[in-house]
């Protein structure tokens, strides 16, 4: 019996584009590609669609019925960091400046070839995933606050801080669970471990290190509160 391999993820591009020409080859040639082909034929009907579906990458025509593509780009760029490509017809004026300024991740020019484009949508693809996971793996940003993880680095409105290696510690397992109590019992454990010694106090001597460094008032606490009896809790801002 032959065992099937699992089916590769699809990466989902949703193509927005009034000339049906390009549309039929752009199905026919990314399908094949190994992508899969969603159309709108119309700026409205394109916004609509992304709003509704979900998809990796957008390839956006700028001049479009009803909606004009940096329109529709400003309009995606409200909600989403899906890379787009835009896409001009030549002899079209565009601005480019503009056209990054709104939030566009790269541009191709008609008649492009089809290579060309895969490679141009791979190479934002792979921007985008490298940039997410520097973001998600080594920077802590809340409020104020920003921790680079890697660097074992913390800025407070910009400006650096020096912390020790257990007040980091502490502040990044704060920032990670924002709203949350957490018990001096895990705090202690997941701080220090079995390199915990002495009484209690130490936890809230790093506390209250912690808060000379990060609060505006370190005797009225608005980031780092005291959860009587419990533990401490990251107070995330209030709107
Ligand atoms: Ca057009």
């Amino acid at each position: 019996m032959i065992k099937k391999s699992p089916p590769e993820e699809r990466i989902k591009v949703l193509v927005i584009e009034d000339e049906e020409s390009f549309i039929d080859a752009l199905t026919v040639g990314l399908s094949r590609e190994g992508f899969d082909v969603t159309s709108a034929r119309d700026g409205q009907q394109g916004l609509a669609m992304f709003n509704e579906g979900h998809f990796d990458v957008v390839l956006l025509d700028l001049m479009l019925p009803k909606m004009s593509g940096l329109d529709v780009c400003r309009s995606i760029r409200g909600s989403s960091t899906v890379p787009i490509i835009i896409v001009s017809a030549k002899g079209e004026e565009v601005d480019m400046v503009l056209m990054l300024e709104i939030g566009a991740d790269d541009y191709v020019t008609k008649p492009y070839r089809l290579r060309e484009l895969v490679a141009r949508i791979r190479a934002v693809l792979r921007r985008r995933r490298d940039t997410e996971a520097t973001e998600s793996d080594e920077v802590i940003a809340l409020g104020n606050i920003r921790l680079d993880i890697d660097a074992r680095r913390c800025f407070v409105d910009g400006e650096e801080i020096k912390l020790r290696k257990k007040e980091f510690a502490l502040l990044r397992l704060l920032l990670e669970n924002p709203g949350r109590v957490l018990t001096r019992e895990v705090l202690i454990d997941r701080v220090w471990g079995s390199d915990y010694v002495g009484d209690t106090k130490t936890l809230d001597v790093h506390i209250k290190r912690l808060r000379t460094l990060i609060e505006e008032e370190p005797k009225s606490p608005t980031h780092i509160a005291t959860v009587r009896g419990v533990g401490y809790r990251y107070e995330v801002a209030k709107p």
